[in-house]
């Protein structure tokens, strides 16, 4: 042991520390997923003593539940079968293998646009796409909503030039920024479409007005649409007609379409430029085939089919609904996503922590800094094979433990139903959830 090894680990144990006396110090749950029992999964206790039981996941971003949909299993099969576990190598060097071809092909094809690039994650495809077209615009402006993402802002940053932020969805705050500059002066406007904390919306139309009226360029992080909103999963640009009004749109294959890499899509010299000069996509290995071949398939099953879709629009308004019938504090948005406002770390962390051990169903709680402080919540994501019965044992176990823990109730809201265009009946999707709602 070295002699310094005590002072340099005081260090982390204070660094830990300080993140347990905020109350937000972050325990995983060990999860044992199996595709075809979804969203029931094995949970392992940290206690040894403690046994493995099955819990139902209310809180999963397999938003659709693709990551287990036999086309995506039977894709990712075959081509490990054929092609073996890696890729072999980095982009450049012997790893542009032809899977990830097709799927950029197909990612191009979804929004509509010339070309698209795959990252290793949507995290990295943002830091990668944000500070590379920035670095390229000379005397670049970036204006950037308040709310974007931890991704975005360490695209900001590594970008290297000036910024501003405009308040949340405020097209008021963006106009004045836009106007206090020259015309002729680089701007990039960043933004999301979905915010997936109070699943709120962009006012997307009005901010590509502007970009066009004060000659800006933008870049949209479309991560909790794509695969959910759109005719062919397109993303909330797909829904409202606007694909080609955004200049760059960024997304993920790990949420809506359950497999794992990012991407962006635009203009061929666009995706060109970041391919060239992008060092979190130039010195790193490729996805694999296994993984681009199973997120190619879910893109293409949610582009002819709107069942899924359907199925998850249903149960997230379903959801909404039984919670504030029984008189819980959603906050209510119009998205898919449900969150359930408490407003306090601690008592955040016992609610989830009571679902687990009381009621068996996982709801991971979301604190600083993800959430604002005060602003505390469950964030519940319904997926299409959560069904009817999973949802009344969800809604028993939510309002016993708002008994028990003292969480103060409203009066209980009737939310109107919206109801799913005929053509897209909600449908029981999967073959598996048949056998799992038996
Ligand atoms: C999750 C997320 C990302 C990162 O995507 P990954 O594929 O998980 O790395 C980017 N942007 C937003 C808004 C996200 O929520």
């Amino acid at each position: 042991m070295k002699p310094n090894d005590k002072a340099y680990n005081a260090h982390f144990s204070a660094a830990v520390q300080k993140l347990k006396d905020e109350k937000r110090y972050r325990v995983f749950a060990n999860l044992e997923r199996n595709a075809y029992r979804f969203p029931t999964a094995l949970w392992r206790p940290e206690d040894p003593s403690e046994s493995p039981r099955d819990v139902t996941i209310w809180c999963s971003n397999d938003y659709l539940g693709m990551g287990g949909h036999p086309d995506v299993i039977a894709a990712a099969a075959n081509a490990i079968g054929v092609h073996g576990a890696g890729a072999g190598g980095t982009r450049n060097i012997s790893g542009t293998h032809n899977p990830i071809v097709e799927l950029e092909r197909e990612l191009a094809d979804l929004h509509d646009k010339e070309a698209a690039l795959v990252f290793t994650s949507g995290w990295i495809s943002n830091l990668a796409g944000i500070s590379t077209i920035a670095s390229l615009l000379p005397d670049c402006l970036i204006i950037s909503d308040a709310l974007n993402h931890n991704s975005m802002i360490e695209g900001i940053r590594r970008a290297g030039c000036e910024k501003q932020v405009f308040g949340h969805n405020d097209v008021a705050h963006l106009e004045r920024l836009l106007a206090a500059q020259p015309r002729e002066r680089a701007k990039l406007i960043l933004f999301e479409s979905l915010y997936s904390m109070d699943g709120d919306m962009a006012p997307i139309a009005e901010i590509a007005d502007l970009a066009e009226k004060y000659n800006a360029m933008t870049y949209i992080d479309e991560v909790h649409a794509v695969g959910m909103y759109g005719a062919r999963g397109g993303g909330l640009c797909e829904r409202e007609g606007l694909m080609h009004r955004i200049d760059v749109i960024e997304g993920t294959l790990a949420k809506g379409f359950g497999a794992l890499g990012g991407y962006i899509a635009g203009k061929a010299e666009v995706v060109d430029a970041v391919r060239s000069y992008a060092p979190q996509f130039i010195f790193t290995t490729t996805l694999p085939p296994m993984v681009t071949a199973s997120a190619r398939a879910a893109i293409r099953r949610l582009k002819t089919s709107g069942e899924e879709r359907a199925r998850h629009q249903f149960m997230a308004m379903a959801t909404k609904h039984a919670l504030m019938a029984a008189g819980l504090p959603v906050l209510e948005n119009p998205s898919h996503i449900v969150p359930l406002m408490i407003g306090d770390a601690a008592r955040c962390k016992a609610a989830s922590d009571l679902l687990m051990r009381r009621h068996s169903i996982y709801i991971q709680p979301i604190n600083y800094p993800t959430v604002a402080i005060g602003s505390e919540r469950l964030r519940i994501t319904p997926t299409p094979r959560h069904t009817e019965a999973h949802l009344a044992d969800l809604v028993e176990a939510i309002v016993d433990v708002w008994r028990e823990l003292d969480l103060p109730f409203t009066s209980a809201r009737i939310l109107p139903m919206r109801r799913p265009a005929p053509s897209s009946e909600p449908a029981c999707v999967y073959p598996q959830m048949r056998n799992a709602a038996e």
